[in-house]
């Protein structure tokens, strides 16, 4: 189309030029289109048209130099505006572009175990049960029915679980489980001591090399003890009456929950007191500042420092002291 309508303009420019070097441009100076040596075109047709070229007496022409002049603007201001129509086009889908690489991506981990029931309950008894009600095969739709503690598999500690007046799951508000998330990472301590319980040190080497846990954060401590969690014995590492799994201080939790005001405290072993804790000292500091804790989580040891954020959805029970929780870290790519 625009190849077409080049050649017709350069067609028309061909013939306007042998009426202005004949100077044949007024009626008195008309000739013929033989003397002119113009044969009769689409060039000259659209000229006839735009009476810029006009006939004086039959067969005789001459061009009119000011509609010409004209035509020739009419066509400037068209390229003009087409050329900044085009400009903008471009410039908007330059900044779609951009726009579109700066959009962050993130990458989902889930750091929740699937509920089966011979995930490692606390106490060795079954704890959780699903029966058949239906199946797509004799019901056409498939239905089951659950029973489970509140406190098995990857769960969520409410306040309410430790502290008298603190939030149940339920009066949790949402914006405290959709927070920005850090992760101190005590693989290699716990590889020498199975009983080792992160330390306020543990902490501020953390802040030092990642800052400072941010208020409202999720802090979670990647331990590596889910490797266990097919091996219930393992798991729960009980010798004797004693359970050998690691955990936080007191002075950890502490430091957490008051100093830095965390949202919650994630750990992936079955609970954020150490295995041979039996009166649950951490709990009893972080639940009072309704801070709620997630155990037996997975995959900690998979996160970076800190630049993620963590979602928490745990089943929403009215009253519960905690329940089965699905937590979601969300990575900048
Ligand atoms: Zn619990």
């Amino acid at each position: 189309m625009a190849g077409a309508a080049v050649s017709v303009i350069r067609k028309e420019r061909k013939v306007v030029r042998r009426f202005q070097e004949a100077g044949a441009t007024t009626p008195a100076q008309a000739k013929s289109l033989e003397d002119l040596g113009i044969k009769r075109g689409v060039g000259l047709r659209r000229l006839r048209e735009r009476a810029a070229i006009r006939e004086a007496a039959p067969e005789r022409y001459y061009l009119d130099e000011g509609v010409w002049r004209t035509i020739q603007r009419q066509r400037k201001r068209q390229a003009l505006i087409v050329i900044i129509v085009v400009g903008a086009l471009i410039l908007i889908g330059l900044l779609i572009a951009r726009l579109a690489a700066q959009t962050p991506r993130e990458r989902i981990v889930d750091l929740g175990h699937p509920i089966t029931a011979s995930d490692p309950s606390w106490d060795g008894k079954p704890a959780f049960e699903r029966s058949v009600v239906a199946t797509l095969e004799k019901d056409g739709y498939a239905a089951g029915k659950i029973a489970v503690e509140e406190h098995f598999g990857t769960h969520l500690d409410a306040p309410a679980h430790f502290a008298k007046g603190g939030w149940t799951v339920d009066q949790i508000p949402p914006a405290r489980l959709y927070r920005p998330g850090i992760c101190i990472n005590v693989t290699a301590q716990v590889a020498k001591d199975p009983d080792y319980r992160v330390n306020l040190a543990d902490i501020k080497a953390f802040e030092a090399r990642s800052g400072a846990v941010p208020e409202g954060a999720v802090a979670l401590v990647a331990t590596g003890w889910d490797r266990y969690w097919s091996d219930r014995s393992h798991y729960m590492n009980q010798k004797g009456s004693t359970k050998h799994f690691p955990g936080l201080s007191v002075e950890a939790v502490r430091y957490l929950a008051q100093d830095r005001r965390v949202a919650g405290i994630g750990i992936d072993t079955p609970s954020i007191d150490y295995g041979p804790s039996t009166d649950f000292e951490a709990h009893k500091v972080s639940m009072p500042l309704n801070v709620y804790h997630i155990e037996n989580a997975t995959r900690l040891t998979t996160l970076p420092p800190s630049g993620f954020t963590v979602l928490v959805a745990p089943i929403n029970i009215a009253g519960g002291s905690g329940g089965p929780t699905r937590i979601f870290a969300l990575l900048r790519q």
